[in-house]
C-alpha cells in the first residue's frame, strides 16, 4: 500500500529547469518512482546531460530545449512530450532566475525578465499542459515558490513579487481545475545550495552564516531534499491535497 500510493510507473512528468539544482533533484525523485521525464531548459548541453543521467539509472527521459517565457516554444514542448511519451500527467514549474537589486535601481527590462521567467512561464506551461491532463482524467501541477513567497527582501522586489504571485496562481488553478481532478500545489524552498544561491552568496555579504543561524536544521538545503516532496505531490498520495504552499526549508519560515 505505502509503495503503491507513491508509484509513478506509467506517468509522464515535465520538469522545467530540470537540468540542474532543485529541478534535477525533483526529476531524480520522480524518475526513481517510475515516471518518464522531459527535462526542459535553454542550455541544451546541461539538459542532455541531465536526461542521460536519468536514463543511465533506468528511467525514460528526454531533453527539450525551450525558453519557458516563449509561448510558441512552450506549446511545442508540450506537443513534443506528448509525441514522445503519449501523455502528460505531471508538470513541475521550476524554472527561475533572480536579479538582485533594490526597487529604486531595478530596470523595467529586469523586472519584466524576472516576472516572465518565474511567473508568466508557470501560466504558459500550465495552460498548455491542461488539455492533456483533462483528457487523461487528471494531473498534478507543482509550482516552485520561495521564502520570498512569504517574506520580502530589499534585493528581490521582482523575485518576491513573482514568488508571491506563484502562490496565488497555484490557488487559482487548484480551484479552477479541481473538477478535472488536477491538483495544483506549490513548494516553497528555503535556502538551497544551487548555482542560483552560489551567486547570491557571492553578492550578499554574510548570507551564508545568516541562513545557517536562522535555519533550525542548521544546514543549507540540498537539491535531493526535493525528491520526496515532488513524489508526494505527483502521486496518488496527494490526491486530496490541492492549493497548498508547502515550505521545504529546514524550519527557516517557522523560526521566531
Ligand atoms: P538554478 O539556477 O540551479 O536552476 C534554474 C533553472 O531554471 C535552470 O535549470 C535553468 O536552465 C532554468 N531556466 C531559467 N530560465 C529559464 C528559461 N527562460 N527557460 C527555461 N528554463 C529556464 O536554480 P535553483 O535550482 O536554485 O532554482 C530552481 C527554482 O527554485 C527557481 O524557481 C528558484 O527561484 C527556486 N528557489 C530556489 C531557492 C534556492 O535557495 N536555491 C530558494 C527558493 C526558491 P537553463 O539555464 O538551461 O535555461
Amino acid at each position: 500500500m505505502t509503495t503503491k500510493i507513491f508509484d509513478l510507473t506509467g506517468k509522464v512528468a515535465i520538469v522545467t529547469g530540470g537540468n540542474g539544482g532543485i529541478g534535477l533533484g525533483m526529476a531524480r525523485g520522480l524518475a526513481h518512482a517510475g515516471a518518464a521525464i522531459a527535462i526542459v531548459g535553454r542550455n541544451a548541453d546541461k539538459s542532455n546531460a541531465a536526461a542521460a543521467e536519468l536514463k543511465q539509472s533506468g528511467a525514460r527521459a528526454i531533453a527539450i530545449s525551450t525558453d519557458v517565457t516563449d509561448k510558441a516554444a512552450v506549446d511545442a514542448m508540450i506537443a513534443r512530450t506528448q509525441n514522445e511519451f503519449g501523455r502528460v500527467d505531471i508538470l513541475v514549474n521550476n524554472a527561475g532566475i533572480n536579479i538582485r537589486k533594490p526597487p529604486h535601481v531595478l530596470a523595467l527590462e529586469e523586472w519584466d525578465s524576472v516576472i516572465k521567467t518565474n511567473l508568466t512561464s508557470a501560466f504558459l506551461c500550465s495552460q498548455a499542459a491542461y488539455p492533456a491532463m483533462k483528457q487523461a482524467g487528471g494531473g498534478k501541477i507543482i509550482n516552485i515558490g520561495s521564502m520570498m513567497s512569504i517574506f520580502g527582501a530589499s534585493f528581490a522586489p521582482a523575485y518576491a513579487a513573482s514568488k508571491g504571485g506563484i502562490v496565488q496562481f497555484t490557488r487559482s488553478c487548484a480551484v479552477a481545475w479541481a473538477p478535472d481532478n488536477i491538483q495544483c500545489n506549490a513548494i516553497l524552498p528555503g535556502w538551497i545550495d544551487t548555482e542560483l544561491t552560489q551567486n547570491a552568496r557571492r553578492e550578499i555579504d554574510g548570507l551564508h552564516d545568516k541562513v545557517l543561524a536562522r535555519t533550525p536544521a542548521a544546514r543549507w538545503g540540498a537539491s535531493d531534499d526535493f525528491a520526496g516532496i515532488a513524489v508526494f505531490l505527483s502521486s496518488a498520495a496527494s490526491d486530496f491535497v490541492t492549493g497548498t504552499a508547502i515550505p521545504v526549508d529546514g524550519g527557516f519560515s517557522i523560526q521566531g
